[in-house]
């Protein structure tokens, strides 16, 4: 939990002596509080107290990045609840390929990995990691299957194995990517911080149990390793979902160090549904990577959109530019119709008015982001900001007649638009199935 101007002030000198610039111990409390001092400037402050603001300053849930081009940012996590603020970094799917399957196998897979990206409001959404796992022992396979890997259009890794010494050729092949690295059961911390500390890898902690697992996290803090990653899967989705919630409670409300890194779960060995089920589960409280075994272009579409939604900022809006859009290739006697910006409505619009075949131009408005009923409640989507945006966007030169078509919902506007533009005000369907029947028939 966050320290207070007096949590602060118990830990100064409380003589008042103002060499820190402060009138009082309690003034530079304050200051400290709201960054605007730092604890040098009292030239009593105890070590302990330095240490324990440095500490109180770091986030509560570290940020570790992995990955090479496309860097992939997992933790830093500032709130139990998304609507308190926002979640700022989607939790990564990997998909988990083993050293286990034939090269043929391997190419299959990888080739379906590739192709599993999907575009959604303007959004691209996709795999994010390979966990690559050395299920065989043999170390050859293992780094057949890198190889193989490494061809791939991921840019990030996991690298498991029982074997310390085959995650070390393992690491030399992708060490530019900044891999994962999990070592399996029992091993001690010595053996996998040798592998990791000098290239200072993120490793993923796993205890017998939770509670073992923060010791161990704990052990590598003193150490003064941080580039931790635990491990959250318990034996059912119950235990694993529990994990993971006192995990979060821990950091944020607790501060409690040892808690305060990213996390993953592993999903593996299900059903399709059974193992859909828990990768959301997992995506929406509070897993920073799920591993899962499966690909399927349909579940990873639900997942991927699960992810976006929640990991979209709540008071910010998707939003699409605002500007003149041609749908099809109209030409100057096609219909002009007026939207808003925010990219669900875009994206629910524009592939109707495709479907109707007509071409057509769309004008977007700026309404920051709000949907038509929302921005005209708002008032950021009236008949002055739709006569600016065709001034803007020059209409009357893109197209010979003089009619723009409105949204159903906002046929109150119809007469101050008219007056506004000078254009007639066609009044469109409220919903947006309702366009190519419109379209067709005007
Ligand atoms: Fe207090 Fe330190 Fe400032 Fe003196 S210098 S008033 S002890 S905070």
């Amino acid at each position: 939990m966050a320290l207070t101007a007096l949590d602060i002030y118990k830990l100064l000198p409380k003589t008042n002596c103002k060499k820190c610039g402060s009138p009082t111990c309690l003034a530079f409390a304050m200051r400290l509080l709201t960054k605007k001092a730092s604890p040098e400037e009292c030239p009593y402050i105890s070590e302990e107290a330095k240490r324990v603001l440095a500490q109180a300053a770091e986030p509560p849930i570290r940020t570790i990045t992995v990955g090479k081009e496309k860097k992939i940012e997992l933790g830093g996590e500032t709130v139990l609840f998304r609507h308190e603020k926002t979640f700022y970094h989607p939790t990564s799917i990997a998909i988990k390929l083993s050293d286990d399957l034939s090269p043929k196998e391997i190419e299959e897979r990888i080739a379906q990995i590739n192709s599993l990206y999907f575009e959604r409001v303007g959004q691209r959404l996709e795999i994010n990691m390979l966990a690559l796992s050395n299920d065989s022992q043999n170390k050859e396979k293992f780094l057949n299957l890198v190889r193989k890997a490494l061809e791939s259009k991921i840019a990030s890794f996991m690298l498991i194995s029982h074997d310390s010494a085959n995650l070390k050729e393992a690491i030399s092949l992708t060490l530019p990517f900044r891999p994962i690295i999990y070592l399996k059961e029992g091993k001690n911390l010595e053996e996998i911080l040798s592998l990791v500390k000098d290239k200072n890898l993120p490793f993923i902690v796993r205890g017998k149990d939770l509670e073992d697992t923060l010791k161990i996290s704990e052990e590598a803090i003193e150490k003064n390793y941080k580039e931790l990653i635990l491990d959250a899967t318990g034996s059912s989705l119950g235990e694993t979902l529990q994990n993971l919630t006192i995990l979060r409670r821990l950091a944020i409300l607790k501060n409690f160090r040892p808690a305060g890194f990213p996390v993953v779960c592993f999903v593996e060995n299900r059903e399709k549904e059974r193992a859909v089920l828990e990768t959301g589960t997992y995506i929406a409280k509070y897993a920073s990577i799920v591993v899962v075994d499966f690909i399927d272009r349909e579940a990873h579409l639900a997942l991927l959109t699960l992810r976006q939604n929640i990991f979209t900022d709540p008071q910010k809006p998707v939003t699409v530019e605002p500007k003149l859009y041609e749908i099809g290739t109209p030409h100057k006697d096609s219909p002009l119709l007026v939207t808003t910006n925010f990219s669900l409505t875009f994206y629910t619009v524009t592939p109707e008015i495709e479907n109707s075949k007509v071409p057509s131009y769309l004008l977007v408005v700026d309404t920051e982001g709000m949907s038509v009923l929302t921005a005209w409640a708002a008032e950021k989507f009236t008949a002055e900001s739709i006569s600016k945006a065709m001034r803007e966007s020059n209409v009357e030169k893109v197209v010979s007649h003089r009619r723009i078509i409105i949204p159903g919902y906002v046929a109150v506007l119809s007469g101050k638009l008219e007056e506004e533009s000078g254009w007639q005000v066609i009044v469109g369907p409220k919903e947006a199935s309702g366009i190519p029947k419109f379209l067709r028939q005007l």
